[in-house]
């Protein structure tokens, strides 16, 4: 399998290649240069794998020939051995229609997990084969950071370099990322906004200087195999639910477009997807644009959900490539567009070839608080604020078949955000014993101005050179 950047400029790689990239040379997204896809009757004889079969299965046609069925396998037993549930993303019922995707059962309690863990096992996997070195830098809005840390903590030939905005992260997600004292791993709290860390980010995947120095690699959802190991958890509830025979919906909880892009691969692949429902929050860009073809970028509200608080989607690029027609020039030109005026309009293409399969809705703090004491109340499931965003946009959505069940993806344990939770609900869930103890935990990080130079130059200091 070869993969393109949907800026059309830079060369073409396979999945080992895109694995260790990070942006595109171009400035692009790599996607592949076809969509696999599965046939009813294949999608149907997945109906009861162990998830961790079904993962390799689903995964093997956008791994190609870098890695052999049988050891791509053993690694996706590996990464979901690391789950605390046997059924990996268990799928729990609310009512006739409702049902939750419990996603956060990984050792950081989200769903970033799922993909973190098979990611950091990809890339031990291929640097054993060179002799090379890697640098993760990445930006997180609470999640990402504390699932990649926990993917390659100690790992050889790997650091990691992990901005937060400082003070915009909950107290939870900040000691998951900053009580892990491995000698590889470096925390950064910048002054701004996640916005402002994943610019600077994109700004150093840019940066000639240090590209040629370090070998740096993306975490955050543009890199292609966290989006690929995210495809299967929709087969998985599907089949559970009846597919192929049967159309299924979801919802999901967005921010960077990641997860919900994801269930548009899944779709193109085959999978009988009725809607997919991207839900936002108050930051409602892709509301906006997914209902009116504006999008242009506000300034970031904080809210109760931290990892929906973004006003600029990376991987939204991928989606306006595929559904306007993969045209390298013009998505070029329209995000160059975007970046120097922050808004532009979908073309036309562009917001047909959307709305035939997405659509969206935005819930503020009064309905974010409302969905998560309905399910408290009504079905004994205490959620977090992310995923009561998406089942507030599950149960508005209008124009579903009677018959199609929804399904909302669960994209954090509700310990993580405490607070939000007690002041909604009333009750304060315990956080699982695994991570009992991290109130405990001794914290390290480092505090920076949010200016790329000196972020720059802090990583240049610390980070270990490329050997070739
Ligand atoms: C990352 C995250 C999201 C948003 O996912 P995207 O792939 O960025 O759209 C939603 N909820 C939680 C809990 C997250 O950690």
């Amino acid at each position: 399998m070869k993969y393109v950047s949907t800026r059309g400029q830079a060369p073409s790689l396979d999945f080992e290649g895109v694995t260790l990239a990070g942006l595109a040379s171009d400035g692009g997204l790599y996607v592949p240069e076809r969509w696999p896809t599965f046939t009813k009757a294949e999608i149907a004889a997945m109906a009861g794998l162990p998830y961790a079969e079904l993962a390799a299965k689903i995964m093997q046609p956008f791994v190609g020939d870098c890695i052999a069925p049988e050891r791509l396998l053993e690694l996706t037993r590996e990464a979901y051995g690391r789950f605390s549930h046997a059924a990996v993303t268990p799928l729990v019922q609310l009512d006739e229609r409702q049902w939750l995707l419990e996603l956060f059962h990984g050792p950081t309690l989200a769903f970033k997990d799922v993909a973190l863990q098979l990611l950091g096992l990809l890339f031990e996997e291929f640097l054993s084969k060179r002799d090379d070195h890697l640098t993760i830098v990445g930006a997180t809005s609470g999640d990402t950071g504390s699932a990649a840390i926990d993917a390659v903590a100690g790992r050889a030939k790997v650091d990691i370099f992990m901005l937060h905005p400082h003070g915009r992260v909950s107290d939870v997600q900040r000691r998951q990322m900053t009580t892990v004292l491995a000698p590889n791993v470096h925390n950064i709290a910048i002054d701004g906004s996640f916005d402002d860390a994943q610019a600077m980010v994109k700004r150093m995947f840019n940066d000639g200087a240090m590209t040629s120095r370090f070998g740096i690699a993306a975490v955050n959802s543009i890199n292609w195999a966290r989006l690929m190991a995210q495809v299967v958890y929709y087969f998985a509830a599907a089949l559970q639910l009846g597919a192929p025979e049967r159309r299924v919906a979801f919802s999901v909880p967005t921010g960077n477009f990641g997860d919900v892009f994801a269930g548009y691969v899944a779709a193109q692949m085959g999978l009988p997807i009725e809607r997919l429902i991207v839900a936002t929050n108050i930051n409602d860009i892709l509301h906006r644009a997914l209902s009116t073809g504006d999008y242009s970028a506000g300034t970031v509200t904080p809210t109760a959900a931290p990892s929906m608080d973004i006003q600029v989607s990376s991987n939204f690029e991928r989606l306006l490539y595929d559904a306007g027609g993969r045209d390298g020039a013009a998505i070029l030109a329209q995000m160059k567009q975007f970046e120097s005026a922050k808004a532009m309009q979908l073309t036309n293409a562009q917001r047909e070839a959307s709305a035939a399969l997405f659509t969206s809705a935005r819930a503020d703090a009064a309905e974010m608080a409302k969905a998560m004491r309905w399910a408290y109340e009504s079905c004994a499931e205490v959620l977090d604020p992310h995923t009561a965003i998406g089942l507030h946009a599950a149960r508005v959505a209008e124009g579903l078949a009677a018959d199609v069940p929804v399904v909302t993806l669960a994209t954090a344990h509700p310990a993580k955000f405490g607070d939000a939770v007690e002041r909604a609900t009333g009750v304060r869930p315990g956080l699982p014993s695994r991570v009992g103890d991290l109130f405990e935990r001794e914290e390290a990080y480092t505090r920076l101005p949010g200016d790329y130079d000196t972020i720059a130059a802090w990583i240049a200091e610390r980070a270990t050179p490329r050997v070739r």
